[in-house]
């Protein structure tokens, strides 16, 4: 979404790039644009709370080679804290990149060889199917609509990846926001029964 025009009973957006651009009207817009969301700009809300300044390489495994079904956090060797979890057969890993590790030293597959290392026998043998380096942020905006904008997801909040529910908060938010929408749009509620999950508890505009 390139701009947004708000409306007394729509919204109009722009879509598109490279010059090519379309617009699009609508009753309400909900932007889950991701934690850099530029809904959110538009809606000029803060996004407030922290990062934390440690980096994290981010590692999921899909032939767990540990089978131990628990969270767990370790100090290794060279107090390198490492977390590892698994709900199913994919095993998560988590290392801390230590601040004279550049971000270019942690993408070096040796380097990732090194660390799994530490933890199973045949690190040659893991099947990764993700890596990333990742840094946690505890955020949250600072209104979840504006008008007829709307945040959810990432857009709306972030959590350390630790917790695992930054994408489960954003399933929440679209069945939580789905069936509102609806019936705002089809003019079904009353005003009461709308609980949102707005941090500033109002209601919604009319239809
Ligand atoms: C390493 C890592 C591990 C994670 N592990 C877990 C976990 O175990 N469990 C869990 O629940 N969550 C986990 N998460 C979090 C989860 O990935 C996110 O919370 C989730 O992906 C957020 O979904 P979203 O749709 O809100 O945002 P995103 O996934 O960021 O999607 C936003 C989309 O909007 C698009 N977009 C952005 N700007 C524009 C624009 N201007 N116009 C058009 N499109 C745009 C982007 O291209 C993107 O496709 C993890 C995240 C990371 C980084």
């Amino acid at each position: 979404m390139n701009s947004c025009t708000q409306e007394v009973d729509s919204v109009t957006v722009e879509l598109g790039r490279d010059g090519e651009t379309v617009k699009a009207r609508a009753r309400y817009v909900v932007g889950c644009d991701g934690g850099r969301s530029a809904t959110r700009g538009m809606m000029g809300v803060s996004f407030d709370g922290t990062t934390s300044s440690t980096r994290w390489l981010v590692v999921d495994v899909a032939n767990d080679p540990l089978g131990i079904p628990t969270a767990r956090l370790a100090p290794t060797p060279n107090a390198r804290t490492l977390r590892s979890r698994s709900h199913t057969a994919i095993r998560r890993f988590e290392f801390m990149i230590h601040a004279d590790e550049s971000d270019e030293q942690a993408e070096d597959p040796e380097f990732l060889t090194q660390m799994l290392a530490r933890m199973v026998p045949h690190p040659d043998r893991v099947d990764v199917i993700r890596r990333r380096i990742y840094t946690h942020h505890s955020r949250i905006a600072g209104a979840f609509r504006s008008g007829r904008l709307l945040l959810a997801g990432d857009a709306a909040h972030l959590m350390p990846v630790w917790q695992g529910q930054g994408y489960n908060s954003g399933i929440r938010d679209a069945a939580n926001l789905g069936w509102k929408l609806a019936a705002v749009v089809s003019g079904r509620p009353a005003t009461g029964c709308w609980t949102p999950t707005t941090r500033s508890g109002a209601s919604m505009p009319g239809r």
